[in-house]
């Protein structure tokens, strides 16, 4: 079913075959998802895992993360999105079987953060994003493009920025930016 245009954020994250490669690979089809040139992207930066000294018995130690966010204007409804940023973690590689942990290493994690300012409680659908308020590759990023947006539910984004440790996350140096992140002052 389409909508009435809407500007959703959605998450990246990659940490197995060439994280950064992913990420690229995965941004080259949201652009065509996206209404006009209304795509843009944070910097990547280099994550620790969640449970990143959890040995698996499949994958051993958790490599780090590349991570990103997106915001675009879709005319997708949401579970529509969802099954998009499925097929393209398909397309891509991603294991999503029984078998697969929860937060074991990744080809390709799409995520949506944020569906305007919809509140979303499904099975399958939760927005905003759950992890949305704690985790720091979604936040510093999502600050980096959008410094005075609300979250619905949560409140501003800085302010929970500045409540949200780095874990030692970096700005990957690349064409994007090079050095440390700074956070919220
Ligand atoms: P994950 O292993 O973190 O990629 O979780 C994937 C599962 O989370 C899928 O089965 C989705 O149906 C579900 N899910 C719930 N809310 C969201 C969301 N906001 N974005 C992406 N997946 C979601």
């Amino acid at each position: 079913m389409a909508v009435q245009s809407v500007e959703v954020w959605i998450g990246l994250g990659s940490n197995l075959d060439s994280p950064e490669r992913q990420l690229e690979l995965a941004l080259a089809v949201l652009q065509q998802l996206a209404l006009g040139d209304s795509l843009r992207c944070s910097s990547f930066y280099l994550s620790k895992a969640l449970l990143a000294d959890t040995v698996n018995e499949r994958n051993g130690l958790q490599p780090d993360f590349v991570n990103a966010v997106v915001s675009m204007r879709t005319t997708l409804a949401p579970h529509d999105l969802l099954q998009q940023l499925q097929a393209i973690e398909t397309l891509q590689g991603r294991v999503r079987d029984e078998t697969t942990l929860r937060w074991s290493p990744r080809t390709l994690d799409l995520d949506i953060l944020l569906y305007g300012e919809e509140q979303i409680d499904t099975p399958t659908l939760t927005v905003p994003h759950r992890g949305i308020r704690s985790r720091e590759f979604v936040l510093y990023p999502m600050y980096e493009l959008a410094p005075t947006l609300i979250i619905p539910q949560f409140g501003g984004l800085a302010r929970l920025v500045k409540c949200c440790p780095m874990r030692g996350m970096k700005l990957l140096k690349d064409d994007r930016g090079e050095g440390d992140v700074e956070s919220a002052s």
